[in-house]
């Protein structure tokens, strides 16, 4: 985009009505006006300010049919962009004003998790009152969101949160436009409206004072999540309940639809009716509440089997047959979130699918051997299993972390709602999150798997667990800052290879190139002179920092001479990358190398990238640079992925400037360039080996 100077009032504002994907390339391309103008457009529509004329369109959306089978359509709407812009500067900048006002009342809004408090709290009901007289009745409105009056909502929500209110107002006060299949226009006269990222919020408010007259007759447990409700009592005081939602709900919109409620008793043993006509009875062993199976074991066991393998089925089969192995491994990773692996694991007790998670866990075994076309055994699968942080490829085992993802849950949505449970067997009630609880579970995976490996295995195992070495792994496939993370598949496998310890040539194979005879892991290849590839892999991550130099603007030039102070008269060059301007007025001359941390002579020490810039650059060359205008700093990379303690700092200052230039966030922009500069380095190891294939020297 060209860079141009509009004054605010030349703003077209139309010009705004675009893709949300195109503001990031907008404010990351252009000139920071960009950014101050929305601003000031995000503002002025946030204090209901902008011309009316525009409201029809901007709060209004583009809606869509999707099929659902045999069940009819499903109608979808995606709002406007500055629409959505705006509702969800409010949701960031109110986050916490909006998680206080519905503690306790709403599960669904400001409450991270409240499908998982919900569930345990529900389940410790259940199991405390089992042997009692009292039942469970789920709520079911029909079409909820879309028949919620607007006058309740926008007055409830305008009480509750006064800053929004002229927005909300702005928005809902007149019916918007929906344009269905780019020409059919309608209103959109009543409910929230879809794709108002404010939508669940509205929703909530309009509900609550429902929710407000239940608790006032004071039930066992009552509990709403946006507008799926249960409430736990005995039954006369759920028929009052009942009562008040069917007479004052339809003046809000909230129509009860009898046949999509249950009721069920705590009870087991109790086959009474519901006392509700129309109401139908869902069995004791068959209660489920938001997705979480909380009936009998059997019930339970059943439910997540079909919830989990038939997907997790169908998904694995698919990415098993893709010819993209570094997209296939992502989304490997990400599935365990599509196929709601995690949901189960944080909900739902191991003990009731044990045997599910297992087959869960071999089926995304097989996957991984077929994407990378290899067999694993058993410790480059328990490697694998490990969190890309630590050097494993983040296909967690569940059977391995779902006891203390579920822990972790249970606590933290205890703490929440601040209720008192029953203890559950397995479960401490101080169990750290999931986050710190998986770590523990890998390093313990890490620790056996460097005992019982050979010298060089707890080598390789170590020089992974290094800031940074595996960004590699994660590193988005995409050509968003260049073609630098997308590795084709041959790369990417035999990068994966040399991660997880894997063989990567036959026995004996001598090196087409020296030979000599390799090892079957590849420790020769990539130290192997004879050919011009470990300069070319030098040079590879040399043109990489030199190109994210001057995206930083630094004007680097490469190879320079003459860095070395007025004595020097060898024409070394030891700055492959060196800039006028670093710090103190003084220049900076990058000496960048790349070593591999598995070879003979690096074996022996701790921190070989350290050593090796101490010894073979600084010795070298800190006295020629005594008196010159530069600074020397030595860049040592490993084929890990891990870097000096020194070249990691002038990296994150390099990073940090070049984030400024383009606009981008820091902690974003650099969490990119690491992943960029893994992809670099791997291309080059990679590469290395490949070359020694036999018959790819012939
Ligand atoms: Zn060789």
């Amino acid at each position: 985009m060209k860079r141009w100077l509009p004054s605010p009032r030349a703003l077209p504002l139309g010009s705004l009505v675009i893709a949300p994907v195109s503001y990031n390339s907008v404010l990351a391309q252009s000139s920071r006006c960009i950014s101050f103008l929305l601003s000031l457009c995000v503002n002025l529509f946030a204090a209901g300010k902008a011309p009316t004329f525009l409201q029809p369109f901007i709060a209004g959306g583009v809606s869509i049919a999707l099929s659902k089978g045999t069940r009819g359509v499903r109608p979808l709407c995606c709002g406007d962009a500055i629409r959505r812009l705006v509702a969800k500067c409010f949701c960031h900048g109110g986050k916490d004003e909006i998680a206080a006002s519905f503690a306790g009342e709403n599960f669904g809004v400001g409450c991270p998790g409240g499908v998982e408090v919900i569930a345990h709290s529900l389940r410790d009901t259940l199991r405390r009152h089992k042997d009692s007289d009292l039942a469970l009745l789920k709520i079911d409105f029909r079409n909820a969101f879309n028949l919620l009056e607007r006058d309740t909502f926008v007055r409830a929500s305008s009480a509750r949160f006064p800053a929004m209110e002229h927005w909300t107002r702005w928005c809902y006060e007149s019916p918007p436009l929906l344009i269905y299949n780019h020409m059919c226009i309608f209103v959109s006269a009543c409910g929230v409206q879809q794709g108002d990222p404010l939508g669940p919020l509205y929703f909530c408010c309009g509900l609550q004072q429902l929710v407000n007259k239940i608790k006032a007759l004071d039930p066992i447990y009552q509990k709403w999540y946006m507008d799926d409700g249960g409430i736990v009592g005995p039954p006369d005081l759920l028929l009052k309940v009942w009562d008040i939602l069917e007479k004052e709900g339809p003046a809000l919109g909230l129509h009860l639809n009898p046949q999509k409620c249950e009721w069920s008793w705590l009870n087991g043993q109790n086959d009474k009716p519901c006392p509700i006509p129309g109401v139908p009875v869902t069995p004791t062993s068959q209660i489920q509440m938001l997705g979480v199976p909380l009936g009998s074991d059997d019930f339970v066991s059943g439910f997540v089997e079909g919830e989990l393998l038939p997907t997790t089925r169908r998904v694995c089969a698919k990415l098993a047959d893709f010819e993209d192995a570094q997209s296939a491994m992502y989304l490997l990773r990400l599935s365990y979130g599509i196929v709601r692996a995690n949901h189960f694991m944080r909900t739902t007790p191991l003990s009731q699918w044990a045997e599910h998670a297992v087959e869960f866990d071999g089926i995304v075994r097989s996957t991984t051997e077929s994407i990378l076309k290899c067999p694993l055994p058993s410790p480059a699968y328990d490697q694998a299993g490990v969190s890309t942080r630590f050097g494993g490829l983040g296909i967690r085992k569940i059977v391995d972390h779902a006891p203390v993802a579920f822990s972790a849950s249970w606590g933290s949505s205890r703490w929440q709602c601040k209720e008192k449970w029953l203890p559950i067997d397995g479960v401490s009630p101080r169990a750290p999150d999931q986050r710190s609880a998986s770590e523990e579970v890998d390093r313990a995976t890490l620790a056996r798997l460097a005992v019982e490996g050979s010298a060089r295995d707890k080598k390789r195992l170590n020089r992974l667990d290094c800031e940074h070495a595996n960004s590699w792994i994660t590193a988005l496939p995409s050509a968003t800052d260049g073609r630098d993370t997308i590795l084709p598949p041959k790369i990417f496998i035999a990068a994966v290879c040399r991660l997880l310890g894997l063989r990567v040539y036959p026995d004996n194979t001598p090196c087409p190139l020296c030979k000599q005879t390799m090892d079957i892991y590849g420790d020769h290849a990539l130290c192997c002179k004879r050919t011009g590839d470990m300069i070319a892999r030098h040079n590879r991550v040399r043109n990489w920092l030199f190109k994210l130099c001057e995206t930083g603007l630094l004007s680097p030039q490469m190879e320079k001479l003459g860095l070395l102070g007025p004595g020097d008269e060898t024409r070394r060059r030891p700055g492959d990358v060196s800039f006028k301007l670093w710090k103190f007025g003084k220049g900076l001359a990058i000496d960048v190398a790349v070593i591999c941390p598995l070879a003979i002579s690096h074996m022996e020490e701790e921190n070989p990238c350290e050593i090796y810039a101490a010894v073979q650059k600084h010795r070298r060359y800190d006295e020629g640079f005594r008196g010159s205008q530069y600074l020397f700093s030595a860049m040592v990379f490993e084929t890990s992925g891990a870097v000096n303690e020194e070249g990691k700092n002038i990296l994150k200052q390099i990073i940090r400037f070049a984030s400024r230039s383009v606009s981008v966030g820091n902690s974003v922009y650099a969490g990119r360039a690491w992943a960029r500069l893994g992809c670099v380095i791997q291309y080059g190891v990679a590469q290395s080996l490949l070359i020694r294939e036999v018959g790819a020297g012939d």
